[in-house]
């Protein structure tokens, strides 16, 4: 019997501190999770500060869970002590006249979202997890997603946030002004910091007002040069109210647009590249208007070859949902993922540089692309045949090698995690991988606090 799990239950109560064969039926997610010691269930800052007290006294790792839907195993616990923030999960107010909300951070993405869509208030962080992925998870990677190009990363969108320190200090700093500049600005801190630096566990958000419109476009686009060109017009032309700018190379969209995928292709097949465009807005016949005349202009001058318009939210869901449908890419399994950034002009060598590689390698060899491109932002999900070490590291060297001649980033969203800590000095220098150490041992000298992940 481990003494530290027992002072755990005497201080939580049994039922909130599952061991053994009860870890199994809550340990689900996305990625390798290991076996935990155990998976502790506080339910408020002050016991999750009593179980870091506990866990920094007898040196104890603590990986802290949220929705554990991360891509680069940040919440591997093997042996560890699993935190889940799953009863923490509440709305503790949504003020309308400042436009923020305070929550929880086991509060899972949509029903944030959806608490301040039922307020006339919008919280833009969209992404595929958003039904399991939890705001203090999306806090701890810096999440990206749909909308970046208009609102922005996790980044910009948290005004305030507690943390629980290694030691179990509580540092509240739920700030919910815009603007203050009274010393250095702590949030940022434990945002992206993958859960190494402190354990988040409540914050402020920062809504915005409900849009009124939405239009969402999918257009088909011949030659990659035009991308940029367009993604500037339509940045020009719709004064503000583009929101999304993703693009789906050929082969992601035939694999979303065949059987057994549910979505049809609303465009031919045989383009290069697909778009879909959104913009959102607080006057529906308004922008619908532009909206049409900015795409129609682009069609006219032939940057676009062909386009289709929704005509109705259910539309506009369709559209959405063949950008949406990822998992499709298992059809190819198995399947590596990665989630790169590099600037726009780069992409089109990079995307031809890795597909020929991997072709070299394997004549089976598929690579599925699409992205963020207004963010910089592509993932690439190759298969060489083989899901093994071996075939995995090949596929790295080559990916990364052709990211970094471009001076690219080796995660734009998903983070680094276990997956990718081999790889962190091919995007930061020395000094920075030094200042975040320094970083590091200040705030967690014992070095329990999610231990070995981003650097070891
Ligand atoms: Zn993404």
């Amino acid at each position: 019997m481990n003494d530290l799990v027992e002072s755990l239950k005497a201080l939580l109560g049994g039922g909130a501190v599952l061991e053994g064969a009860e870890i199994a039926p809550a340990a689900f997610g996305w990625g390798r999770l290991g076996t935990p010691l155990a998976v502790v269930r506080p339910g408020s800052t002050s016991e999750v500060s009593a179980v870091l007290r506990l866990c920094h006294e007898a040196r104890q790792a603590v990986v802290p869970w949220g929705g554990r839907t991360g891509l680069v195993e940040g919440t591997f616990a093997d042996g560890a002590i699993a935190l889940s923030l799953e009863r923490m999960n509440g709305i503790v107010e949504i003020n309308p006249e400042d436009a923020t909300m305070t929550v929880e951070a086991g509060c899972v993405l949509q029903h944030a979202c959806e608490t301040a869509d039922n307020s006339e208030l919008f919280f833009p962080l969209d992404l595929g997890a958003r039904g399991s992925a939890t705001i203090g998870g999306n806090i701890a990677t810096n999440a990206g997603g749909n909308r970046v190009i208009r609102y922005g990363m996790m980044r910009e969108l948290v005004l305030g946030l507690e943390a629980v320190l290694a030691d179990g200090t509580v540092v509240s700093s739920l700030n919910r002004l815009i603007k203050n500049n009274a010393g250095y600005d702590l949030k940022q801190v434990f945002i992206g910091s993958e859960g190494t630096l402190g354990i988040v566990t409540q914050a402020v958000l920062r809504l915005r007002p409900k849009p009124a419109s939405q239009n969402v476009a999918l257009l088909a686009v011949d030659c990659f040069d035009r991308l940029p060109r367009i993604l500037r017009n339509a940045e020009k032309g719709l004064s503000g109210t583009l929101s999304a700018f993703e693009v789906m190379w050929e082969d992601f969209y035939r694999l979303v647009t065949t059987p057994p995928a549910q979505g049809l292709p609303p465009l031919p097949h045989g383009h290069p590249y697909y778009v879909l465009v959104e913009a959102l807005g607080g006057d529906q016949a308004d922008d619908s208007a532009r909206f049409e005349r900015v795409l129609a202009a682009q069609l006219e001058t032939g940057q676009v070859a062909d386009a289709v318009i929704a005509k109705s939210k259910a539309e506009c869901g369709r559209l959405w949902s063949l950008r949406d449908d990822v998992v499709q890419v298992v059809r190819n399994a198995p399947v590596f993922a990665f989630d790169v950034s590099l600037r726009i002009g780069e992409m089109e060598g990079f995307v031809g540089e890795v597909r020929e590689a991997l072709m070299r390698r394997s004549p089976v060899a598929t690579l599925m692309v699409f992205g963020h491109l207004g963010d910089g932002n592509l993932h690439l999900i190759p298969g060489v045949g083989s899901g093994d070490g071996e075939a995995r590291k090949a596929v790295e060297n080559i990916i990364y090698g052709a990211l970094k001649k471009r001076r690219g980033s080796i995660s734009a969203e998903h983070g680094i995690g276990l997956e990718k800590r081999e790889y962190l000095s091919n995007s930061r220098n020395p000094e920075e991988i030094a200042l975040m150490r320094t970083l590091k041992q200040a705030l967690d000298p014992r070095n329990i606090l999610n231990p070995g992940k981003i650097f070891a």
